[in-house]
């Protein structure tokens, strides 16, 4: 293909998601330049996706760009935080890439431009160079002042609380990697969760001054709740039969009676709550108020570590379940 950088950025990236009052001056310049609203924090994230790692070849090039600023505007919604910009580092395989087509550049900002667009984040620079594919984008949101929810404020005695269904992704995972096949109607809801992923930024901003501890899921259950436990000082108790499981998991687990991919598996980008109990009738309500399934699987205790209470009786420690990069996975 031959285009530019320039001409790729212009045409493709220039002014994706909305315009709003806050910014001065998008792509185009030097910097971006925005004008802080008064009495607010600015919440800053950052997340890569590199191809081989975090997707495969073949993936939807819209999918792609929607899950890119997904899994950002995740850590943006676990801090209680309203999305308000976004950059992109753009590293394409050289733009004679025979997969780097206009048609897949424009899938791919169509992806990222609708979701953008739904979650009011503006697209206002970034960098576009050459290499093996990766996307990496840094998302800004804003806070009122000292309200933003940290990991470091569980107590013991607070409930813990997921949103949503977790596991659907990393199942879907096995399914993409042909590790496990099902129905069509099984497999799309599977397929939707790894691709799609949807921010819970609406909840997350309804558990400002309720929740004690939050984060987002996005290394497995185990491994984040045990970032909650570090950083506050505590330890975890949860149950593995209050979970949610859509039919899938269910069938799944008759199967397998492998729990790894619920308590440890990948890219759920749910969140993780902890709230105090006698906050937690406003939580649940809000959690209805937005239907956004939320559900109570534990109590935070003294101590350290998080332990799980298995369907069979025993009782599983689930800390290092989690995905790490610098790890071998197995
Ligand atoms: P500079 O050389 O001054 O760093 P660049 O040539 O890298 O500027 O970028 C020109 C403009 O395009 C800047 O405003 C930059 O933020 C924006 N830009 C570059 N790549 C992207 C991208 N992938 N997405 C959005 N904006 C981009
Ligand atoms: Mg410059």
């Amino acid at each position: 293909m031959a285009l530019s950088e320039f001409d790729l950025i212009a045409r493709y990236f220039s002014s994706l998601g909305p315009r709003p009052k806050t910014l001065l001056l998008g792509v185009g310049d030097d910097c971006a330049l925005i004008r802080p609203p008064p009495g607010m924090d600015l919440a800053i994230s950052m997340d890569t996706l590199v191809e081989g790692r975090h997707f495969l070849p073949e993936v939807d090039p819209s999918a792609l760009g929607h899950k890119a600023l997904a899994v950002n505007l995740s850590d943006l919604a676990a801090m209680g935080a309203k999305p308000a910009f976004a950059t992109l580092g753009l590293t394409l395989p050289g733009l004679d890439d025979v997969r780097i087509t206009p048609d897949w550049l424009a899938a791919f900002a169509k992806g990222l431009d609708n979701l953008a667009h739904t979650t009011g984040i503006a697209l206002v620079g970034g960098d576009t160079t050459r290499g093996p594919l990766s996307i990496c984008i840094q998302v800004h949101g804003w806070i009122k002042q000292g309200e933003g929810l940290r990991r470091s404020g569980a107590r013991p005695g607070d409930l813990i609380y997921v949103s949503g269904h977790l596991g659907q992704a990393a199942l879907g995972l096995k399914l993409r990697l042909g590790h496990w096949q099902t129905s069509h109607a099984m497999a799309q809801p599977l397929l939707e969760a790894l691709d799609w992923p949807q921010p819970r930024l609406a909840l997350g901003q309804a558990a400002l001054q309720l929740a004690s501890g939050a984060i987002d899921i996005s290394d497995g259950l185990g491994a984040d709740l045990g970032h909650i436990c570090r950083a506050s000082g505590v330890g975890a108790s949860i149950d593995a039969a209050r979970l949610r499981l859509g039919p899938a998991l269910k069938l799944w687990l008759a199967q397998t009676h492998d729990w790894s991919v619920i308590l440890g598996g990948g890219d759920d980008y749910e969140l993780c709550l902890c709230c105090p109990p006698e906050q937690s009738p406003a939580l649940e309500a809000a959690a209805i108020r937005l239907k956004q399934p939320l559900t109570c699987i534990g109590r935070i205790v003294e101590g350290s570590g998080v332990h799980c209470l298995m369907p069979n009786g025993s009782l599983q420690p689930l800390e290092h379940s989690g995905f790490d990069h610098f790890k071998d996975n197995g």
